[in-house]
């Protein structure tokens, strides 16, 4: 299938992060997924932890989920028209989430940071945007400056295709360090539309904010005049009920939605302040549009998933990841294997290290070469683990007793082949 892929498509994938290029090897195609499981096209099954890159927070073919969909489905596919599950989905979002007074629907997170971005400078008229070195935001053009991620696997600087008029738009800082934010705005006074941030990073590995960190950039935008963004992407409806702002409780000024709030189908979000959300278009003159935003299958899968997602779901969540933190831990240690197990809530990630990472340029000093051999130890034992350490490992609700023995009785052996 890897064949046939690489003729009609670039690097025989769809999107970069899916290939092995960071742990060489062929990328294995799934056919199906039941709960904590994948199945490849040469019928072997995979303890999942990579959940789809985090939508999959209840696991494969949750069967409440299935049956929306299959409702919904079944009442037609698009229809270009306001209807009764985007307001829904939307209602859901602005109940869990207080500082999203209003949201935008669209179809991916690159579309919900671009927009953001977008209505951040025509709100202040201002054109500069900061964002964090490792921080990943999608493949928007003025966000892909130092991006973790795909672009961490690849080890590219960032782009060609990417024009220097844009580029220059960018201010790219080191992460965790509000020095360096002082020391732009002070820079460039009265130019910075905003600072967009990951609410906690995933795309370098996981790398928590420093205590008083999104905080701090919340009073340095609000001083300079800049609004906030926080990129809950990853994070948002995964970290807790409501996300990472559930965890840290900083009020942006904007945020941003994807993966779990889809379940599993192409839908993402924007949305923040009302007074900044009505110079959206066609409220406002900020222009934004989409064919298939709100598409009500989509919008049924994504509001089945989050109703599921009560106090009871996150636990589960918290203590599978709390398990599998210490599993992978002890197993490296006995081996006498480097490693930090990083972890946000119930996002986390091994660095090839004991210094601590605080930001990309620490995650770049651990050695990665033992990821590739830890990797396919655990894939040739039957896990499926995210092709990169750089990115998170994620696990779902689904995840019970019989997934997280299956992952033990694979980590010696793993953990051996990292030594
Ligand atoms: N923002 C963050 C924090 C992400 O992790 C991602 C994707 O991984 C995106 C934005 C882009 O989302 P999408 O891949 O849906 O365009």
């Amino acid at each position: 299938m890897f064949d046939r892929a690489s003729v009609v498509t670039p690097g025989g994938v769809n999107s970069p992060v899916r290939a092995f290029r960071a742990v060489g090897g062929t990328p294995r195609f799934m056919v199906s997924g039941t709960g904590p499981y994948l199945t490849d096209a040469d019928g072997r099954e995979y303890v999942d932890l990579v959940c789809s890159w985090g939508p999959m927070i209840l696991g494969h073919s949750h069967p409440e989920v299935i049956a929306a969909v299959q409702e919904a489905v079944s009442r037609g596919t698009s229809f270009g028209t306001p209807g009764e599950g985007e307001v829904a989905l939307a209602e859901e979002i602005v109940a869990r989430i207080a500082p999203v007074e209003q949201v935008r629907l669209v179809s991916s997170g690159t579309e919900a940071t671009m927009s953001a971005i977008r209505l951040a400078r025509g709100f202040t008229g201002r054109s500069k945007v900061v964002k964090f070195a490792g921080c990943y935001h999608g493949h928007v053009d003025a966000l892909l400056a130092a991006a973790g991620s795909g672009l961490a696997t690849f080890g590219l600087p960032d782009t060609p295709g990417v024009t220097g008029a844009t580029a220059r738009d960018t201010v790219v800082l080191p992460y965790n360090d509000l020095d360096a934010v002082r020391a732009a705005f002070a820079a460039h006074p009265g130019e910075i539309a905003c600072v967009i941030t990951e609410a906690s990073p995933g795309n370098m590995g996981v790398v928590p904010p420093a205590d008083g960190f999104n905080a701090g950039l919340k009073e340095l935008c609000a001083a300079n005049g800049a609004l906030y963004i926080s990129d809950e992407v990853m994070t948002g409806f995964r970290t807790s009920k409501a996300g990472w702002y559930g965890v840290d409780g900083v009020s942006p000024d904007l945020m941003t939605f994807g993966k779990v709030m889809g379940g599993g189908f192409p839908a993402a979000a924007f949305g923040g302040r009302a007074d900044v959300m009505a110079h959206l278009a066609p409220a406002g003159p900020v222009y934004q549009a989409g064919t298939l935003s709100g598409n009500p299958v989509a919008t049924a899968a994504g509001l089945a998933q989050l109703r599921l997602l009560d106090d009871a779901a996150y636990a589960k969540i918290d203590a599978v990841s709390a398990e599998l933190r210490s599993l992978v831990g002890d197993a490296f240690t006995k081996e006498g294997v480097a490693h930090t197990v990083s972890s946000a809530s119930n996002m986390f990630s091994v660095f090839f290290t004991d210094e601590p990472v605080r930001n990309y340029d620490d995650a770049k000093k651990q050695e990665a070469f033992r990821f590739t051999a830890f990797f396919h130890s655990m894939l040739e034992q039957g896990v499926y683990l995210p092709p990169s350490a750089f990115e998170s490992w994620f696990v779902s609700t689904a995840h019970d007793e019989r997934a997280v023995e299956r992952i033990a009785a694979a980590l010696p052996a793993a953990a051996r082949a990292a030594s």
